[in-house]
């Protein structure tokens, strides 16, 4: 039978015969050469000494387990130097010798074990009509050879964790192939030094800020330039800034506390005018008027010479009313009504809290209670309620929308972004933040200048930088800067080349997902193994 074209097959191997039942298919081939070399001499032979059968696991057909009927031949050496008297033809490129599975079957089941893992392959391997076990799976990827390294000029650096917080392995990436060229299980500078020692092209190493692998690459790699990598140096420098503008924004927040207290005083003096109604206004006009008529009744019938206690009697008010009136000489307005209420003297208390952010009404009322407050909780719901400007609801949500300063974080990222990326609400936000103070603004033009200098790699203008953060009183850039001078040579080279460790980051990334698809089961040995090997 020819060689069927669905069932590619080296020279000199035909198909004698197939056999197809539901699940499977059953391929008996055999070989058609005439003579075979002896696998020790290399001597052809063609004397066949014996025939036996042999069966191996092919790629499934369409969902059908494929499995190949060999017809093996063993032929005699003629060879009279050669130690092997009889040996067995070799199918090399179909099968290894002592193998149950072909060639690319075996690629197969690796290649599954490798996108997935042990046990996800051995149920994928099943749906896709592949019968084989989770330690098949692995011993295949354990078996694969280490890829050779090759020549690398430019390394990123990095570690990770391979048990978060405990374990942690090193991430070596040739920056120019974007391949992961090794793994090491610690992170160590002398495993990473012996390591980068036997790379002698190396030029340039780009690493993280950490001490381990600047000094293992001076021991293992002097001759190759440090680059220090971009992104930490802002993390550095956004985490420096940070603890700038947090002191300054409690500052800021304490002052605004006072600035809200008392500017709501008038509002609630105020109010209370203002709560009085048309209709109140009316009565007490009318009131006014009747008092009045009262008094100049009052100063008529002292005229006409009546005793107190008989004018008393005949405007019909009290004795010593009419005694105060006379004594007055003039009209006594009626002084403003007090409204003092029992909340009164708690209000700026309340106003402080409600700054601060406190907006639970319940829980600012206990609070007044434990100060003495005997009021009733609904009056301090319904004061609160009516005195803060803008109600409670408003309140809160313009104390976190507009009126809110953000938090030192928040801050320190704006700090940071490029302005033309801000919105306007973010320019409002920045603007407020660089009023607070002097300081914060110079800091604030600091960042900038040090943001730009490593988005447009310019590295030379870092000792100009330096020395402006130098003479300016800004302690947490100061000591920033000073961590820069310990390591100013990988800084610069790191703000001026195009080298970062990016891509580190990126391949940290993915072997975080090819380590969760062990479900934490996998040794180091495996991980290694799979990460050289990733697809
Ligand atoms: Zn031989």
């Amino acid at each position: 039978m020819e060689s069927n074209p669905l069932l590619p097959l080296p020279e000199g191997v035909q198909i004698d015969q197939i056999q197809v039942s539901k699940n499977e298919v059953n391929i008996t081939v055999i070989a058609t050469h005439l003579t075979c070399c002896c696998p020790l001499c290399s001597h052809p032979s063609s004397s066949i000494h014996s025939r036996y059968r042999r069966t191996v696991r092919d790629a499934p057909c369409a969902g059908r387990r494929v499995q190949l009927t060999l017809c093996v031949r063993k032929f005699f050496c003629r060879n009279p130097l050669c130690e092997r008297k009889i040996f067995t033809e070799r199918l090399a490129d179909l099968v290894r010798p002592w193998a149950k599975m072909t060639t690319r079957y075996c690629e197969q089941l690796t290649s599954l074990g490798l996108a997935t893992c042990g046990k996800g392959g051995t149920r994928l391997a099943a749906r896709l009509g592949m019968h084989t076990s989770r330690q098949t799976i692995l011993r295949r990827i354990m078996a694969l050879p280490d890829p050779p390294v090759g020549t690398i000029l430019y390394l990123g650096i990095d570690d990770f964790s391979f048990r978060r917080g405990c374990q942690f392995g090193t991430i070596l990436v040739n920056l120019e192939s974007h391949r992961v060229v090794d793994l090491l299980p610690d992170r160590k500078a002398e495993t990473a030094a012996a390591w980068m020692r036997q790379q002698l092209d190396l030029m340039v190493v780009s690493r993280d800020r950490g001490g381990e692998y600047a000094s293992a690459a001076t021991q293992g790699a002097p001759q190759a330039l440090q680059c220090a990598d971009r992104f930490h140096l802002l993390k550095n420098l956004r985490e420096a800034l940070e603890g700038l503008l947090a002191h300054h924004l409690a500052a800021e927040r304490k002052r605004q506390i006072h600035v809200t207290v008392d500017s709501q005083a008038p509002v609630w003096q105020a109010k209370r005018v203002i709560r009085s109604s048309p209709k109140l206004e009316w009565l007490q006009q009318a009131r006014r008027e009747e008092r009045l008529a009262a008094y100049s009744q009052v100063i008529a019938l002292r005229k006409l010479g009546l005793s107190q206690a008989a004018i008393a009697r005949q405007v019909g008010i009290g004795h010593s009313t009419v005694s105060n009136w006379l004594a007055a000489g003039t009209f006594p307005e009626r002084k403003p009504r007090e409204q003092a209420s029992q909340l009164d003297r708690y209000l700026p208390y309340l106003f402080e809290r409600w700054a601060e952010g406190c907006h639970n009404i319940a829980c600012l009322f206990r609070e007044l209670v434990g100060q003495g407050y005997k009021g009733s909780y609904e009056s301090v719901r319904d004061n609160l309620v009516r005195l803060l400007p803008s109600g409670r609801k408003n309140a809160a949500d313009s104390s976190s929308k507009t009126s809110a300063l953000a938090t030192s974080r928040q801050a320190a990222f704006l700090f940071l972004r490029r302005p033309e990326e801000l919105n306007v609400e973010e320019q409002e936000q920045l603007c407020k933040l660089r009023q607070i103070n002097l300081e914060v603004d110079l800091a604030y033009e600091l960042v900038q200048q040090f943001a730009q200098m490593l988005r447009t790699r310019t590295g030379e203008q870092l000792d100009a930088w330096l020395n402006k953060v130098e003479s300016s009183k800004l302690l947490e850039l100061q000591t920033f800067a000073a961590g820069i001078e310990k390591d100013k040579d990988a800084v610069r080279a790191g703000l001026t080349w195009w080298i970062n460790n990016g891509m580190v980051e990126g391949q940290v990334t993915k072997l975080k997902l090819i380590k969760r698809q062990g479900y934490g089961r996998a040794g180091f040995p495996l991980l290694r193994k799979r990460i050289l090997h990733a697809l």
